[in-house]
């Protein structure tokens, strides 16, 4: 059995829709009466949205529901399902947490409120029957003031139990005018000794080399390869992983065929850069880890020993995976240890982990 790491995957995105769907049924009818049943909602929810933007939009949709007392209903219906249906081993969760206290509370109240949101994501995600190991990555906001951004880098420092780096999110057209700041963000966060991602070259509007220096992970980075393939030794020296999560860029209108992921892989490989394959936002797509990497198979973007090479880079980038080998690797010492020769003709080949 092949266990898993997940290293993009947002709060927001990740309800499926029959977990959301059942959700209003039963708490708030009135946001669905308009949809005559699910599978209108279903096809309302997942269906392709001509631009970032108004695909960002559906997780104000989401986030809206995701309060203080509803987080642990989904955040342990996803656990549930990332362990079930996934085979998810490591899973790092990134979210908002300012966008989950309450509106209606002044600025420095809701920056109060938000380590308590990280313990309820935390104590949700902890569930014995699911033995997944979580951890969450605090997304600064290109829609939030400084102040706040710079609040949930010390909310990041102030909890190396439950949070593994800090992420900066809505939209990579959205941060030219303030580049300055987050740049200042990054170098503070990479000071405190938090480990750092970002959404940045996802679309063409989202180049930002400023930035590059102070990344560990590039949340997406697809345009690299795709534009600016000069940049990619830079990234292999520096030991920074994409994070290509291929349903989006259909979804957001970003690509238009995932053909096109063949330049970006092959690109990376080339250079000795590493790919994690990731869902972004699993639920809002109805598309989860394993279908990603079958699809990408299937339609001849990437080969079966380079799907095994990315399965690796994610554990290997993991920021909170706390051991040396990959899950089965454990398990198979435990299970059959006399049969340590076989598993390492089977994972060994293109394994530098374990
Ligand atoms: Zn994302």
């Amino acid at each position: 059995m092949a266990l898993y790491a997940e290293l993009h995957r947002h709060l927001g995105g990740s309800v499926v829709p029959r977990v959301l769907w059942r959700y209003f049924q039963r708490n708030r009818s009135n946001l669905i009466e308009h949809f005559p049943g699910y599978l209108d909602f279903e096809d309302f929810y997942t269906r392709p949205r001509n631009t970032l933007d108004e695909y960002l939009e559906l997780h104000t949709m989401v986030e809206s529901v995701q309060t203080e007392a509803t987080l642990p209903y989904f955040v342990y219906r996803l656990m549930r399902g990332a362990y079930v249906f996934e085979n998810l081993a490591y899973l790092e969760l990134r979210y908002t947490p300012y966008l989950r206290t309450p509106d209606h509370l002044s600025q420095s109240e809701r920056i109060e409120k938000m380590s308590e949101i990280v313990d309820i994501v935390g104590k949700a995600s902890q569930i014995g029957e699911y033995p997944i190991e979580m951890s969450q990555i605090l997304c600064m906001h290109s829609r939030l003031p400084y102040e706040v951004n710079r609040a949930i880098v010390d909310l990041a420092v102030a909890h190396p139990h439950y949070v593994c780096a800090v992420d900066l999110a809505g939209g990579d057209a959205h941060y030219r005018d303030r580049l300055d700041e987050y740049v200042k963000l990054y170098d503070y966060a990479r000071q405190r000794g938090v480990n750092t991602t970002g959404h940045l070259y996802e679309t063409e509007e989202g180049a930002y080399p400023e930035l590059l220096p102070y990344l560990m992970r590039i949340g997406h980075g697809i345009q690299i390869p795709l534009h600016y393939p000069e940049l990619l030794p830079q990234l292999a020296e520096q030991g920074q992983c994409l994070e290509v999560c291929p349903t989006t860029y259909l979804k957001t209108g970003t690509l238009d065929d995932l053909q096109q992921l063949k330049v970006v892989f092959d690109r990376c490989f080339e250079a000795g850069v590493d790919i994690a394959i990731c869902t972004d936002n699993a639920g809002l797509h109805n598309v989860r880890l394993p279908f990603e990497y079958e699809s990408l198979l299937t339609q001849d973007i990437i080969s079966f020993q380079q799907l095994q090479a990315c399965q690796d880079a994610a554990f290997r980038h993991a920021f909170a995976w706390k051991y040396e080998q990959r899950p089965e690797r454990i398990l198979s010492d435990i299970l059959r240890p006399e049969a340590d020769d076989d598993l390492d003709l089977m994972v060994g080949e293109t394994s530098t982990v374990g």
